[in-house]
């Protein structure tokens, strides 16, 4: 079914649901929906033990060793990121935050919010930041106590370089946070090389688990020092450790099925070969998608060496005819949910790499975007292919 891409016989997932070209919540298997079928008590051995095993790998796909602990955090993404920042940083701390994106802004609002001092090196969605404009800050404002940076902006897709982020961080002497939330798993991070105290990503993204469950991978000796820092009760990530060092127990309600889901989504990266069997995947998938819709006549807006394998930007066709919301309607019958663009530098729309998808599945969404365009009369974008 799913290298199908006409009208009458719709693209799906395993389940025949449409497949999901977006940043997340995306796709996943049957196996890893199947896993939700059972119920488990909060407080089961066997539940604890799945959660346990959960968050050991996961300090171990950040190649962290047992200095690093994983924080889990009930909640969507930004529930991780909010409670890495408003545990991190103290009342009388300011952080650094590079932004390039709306999830660099979200992170300076929930500082704002917070009453954390911020100081803000911002780029265009499509510029990394200007290292040497960051290591000019970082030496002419002492008071700074931590940097943050997006790992890939999910914003445009765009990659920003956290290793040489990293660096600055730590020749400066400041703590380091990232959201790696749309990165993790698939591209490679390295806690320890990259002088890290805390990445946040979340269950839904590159792991391909469904979502619920959020986490912060710790540098242990930096979460210790953060106690009476937190803003709010749930968001504390030092209580949440310390509570589940204790007892091996979350303080409120786990979503137990989520956490059980997300350990099968586990065990299925690892069978595909971890960080490099996954970002290999998508790294392809990319590779098709851009090939495909160049030749169809689209224009990327991230030059190659920026574009993360995660999601990919293009212009907005400025072809009169070419009208974005049937556009959007038209692929979802095909059985392709694509994502409208959120830039401010462009007028443009998003189709993602990642999720339980491969070269089969992007083939059949570039087959149904060229049908699409045939539909709406866009002959002049496709003839440049021929
Ligand atoms: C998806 C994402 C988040 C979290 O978003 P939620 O909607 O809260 O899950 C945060 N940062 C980045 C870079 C993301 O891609």
């Amino acid at each position: 079914m799913t290298a199908s891409s006409t009208a009458s016989s719709p693209a799906a997932s395993e389940t025949g649901d449409p497949l999901l070209l977006t940043p997340g919540p995306l796709t996943t298997s049957r196996t890893v929906k199947a896993a939700m079928v059972h119920d488990w008590g909060s407080r089961d051995a066997n539940f604890i033990a799945i959660n346990r095993s959960v968050l050991t790998r996961l300090v171990r796909i950040a190649n962290g060793s047992d200095d690093w602990a994983t924080v889990p955090m009930q909640g969507s993404g930004t529930f991780a990121v909010e409670a890495m920042l408003t545990t991190f940083v103290p009342a009388d701390g300011e952080v650094l935050v590079l932004i390039n994106g709306a999830y660099g802004k979200r992170a300076k609002r929930i500082l704002d919010i917070a009453g954390r001092r911020t100081v803000v090196h911002e780029t265009a969605e499509d510029t990394p930041p200007d290292l040497a404009a960051v290591e000019a800050l970082l030496a002419s404002n002492p008071s700074i106590t931590h940097v943050f940076t997006v790992h890939c902006e999910t914003t445009s897709g765009i990659l920003n370089p956290i290793a040489q982020i990293g660096a600055l961080a730590a020749r400066y002497g400041k703590g380091y946070l990232v959201d790696s939330m749309s990165a993790f798993g698939a591209l490679p991070i390295d806690v320890q090389a990259m002088h890290i105290d805390a990445v946040a990503a979340s269950s839904n993204k590159c792991i391909e688990g469904v979502p619920g469950l959020g986490f912060v991978i710790c540098r242990v000796e930096a979460l210790k020092r953060t106690q009476g820092n937190a803003t709010t009760l749930v968001l504390d990530l030092h209580d949440q450790w310390l509570n589940m060092e204790k007892t091996s127990q979350y303080r409120f309600t786990p979503p137990t099925h989520v956490i059980v889901a997300f350990h099968q989504a586990l065990d299925e990266f690892d069978a595909e070969g971890g960080v490099a069997g996954r970002g290999g995947r998508y790294r392809n998938n990319c590779r098709i998608l851009l090939d495909g819709m160049r030749a169809l006549g689209f224009r990327p807006l991230l030059a190659d060496a920026l574009q993360a394998p995660i999601i990919v930007t293009f212009h907005m066709p400025e072809d009169p005819l070419f009208v974005f919301a049937q556009f959007y309607e038209s692929l979802k019958a095909r059985g392709f949910v694509i994502y409208p663009g959120k830039l401010t530098v462009a007028d443009s729309f998003r189709i993602g790499c990642i999720g339980r998808i491969g070269e089969k599945e992007m083939r059949a969404a570039l087959a149904a975007i060229g049908e699409v365009l045939e539909e709406m009369g866009m002959v002049g974008q496709i003839e440049k292919t021929a």
